[in-house]
C-alpha cells in the first residue's frame, strides 16, 4: 500500500522527470497543505541562468505566493532530494511544517548528511523531518541524468582528442 507520503512524492518526481526532459538536473518539489497543492517547482537553473532557481525555492516562493503568506505553517514540502544548506534555511525561514524528501544527498545534503540546518535547535524554527521517501525511485533518476550527461561529455571530449581520420 502506498502512503500519502509516497503519492505525493510520485507527483514530485513527475515534476523532476519534467527538469530531467529540460536537461536540467531533474529535483522536483511541492508544497502541499490539507491535501492541496499549494505550490510546485522543478529545476530550472539552467533556463533562467540563474543559480538559485532550485525546485524548492521556486514551490516555496509558489506556496507563499497563493498563500498570501511569507510563513508557511501546517504546510508539507516534498522534495525528490534531500536541500541544500540555501534551500533547507529557506525552508526555516519560511517555517514550513513539515519536510519530506527523498535521495540523500552526500555532496550538499543540509538536512542531515553533509551538514543539519533543517534540524538544527540553535535556530527559531525546525520543520520536522521525514527522510528517504521513495528514496530508490529519486536516486534513480538523477543517476540515469549524470550518466546520460557523461556519456555526451565523453563523446565531445574524444572527438576533440582522436579526430576521425578522414576529417
Ligand atoms: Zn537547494
Amino acid at each position: 500500500m502506498t502512503t500519502a507520503h509516497e503519492r505525493w512524492m510520485g507527483y514530485a518526481l513527475r515534476l523532476a522527470q519534467q527538469a530531467f526532459d529540460e536537461d536540467e538536473v531533474p529535483v522536483g518539489a511541492l508544497v502541499v497543505k490539507d491535501g492541496q497543492i499549494l505550490g510546485k517547482g522543478y529545476n530550472q537553473i539552467e533556463r533562467l541562468k540563474d543559480p538559485t532557481a532550485h525546485a524548492e525555492i521556486l514551490a516555496i516562493t509558489a506556496a507563499a505566493n497563493a498563500l498570501e503568506s511569507k510563513v508557511l505553517e501546517g504546510c508539507t514540502l516534498y522534495v525528490t532530494l534531500e536541500p541544500c544548506p540555501m534551500c533547507a534555511y529557506a525552508i526555516v525561514l519560511a517555517r514550513v511544517t513539515t519536510l519530506v524528501f527523498g535521495a540523500y544527498d552526500p555532496k550538499a545534503g543540509a538536512c542531515g548528511t553533509l551538514l543539519n540546518i533543517a534540524e538544527d535547535v540553535r535556530f527559531n524554527h525546525n520543520p520536522h523531518v521525514i527522510p528517504g521517501v521513495q528514496d530508490a525511485e529519486c536516486s534513480g533518476l538523477l543517476k540515469e541524468f549524470f550518466q546520460k550527461k557523461r556519456k555526451v561529455t565523453q563523446l565531445s571530449a574524444s572527438s576533440e582528442i582522436s579526430p576521425e581520420p578522414f576529417e
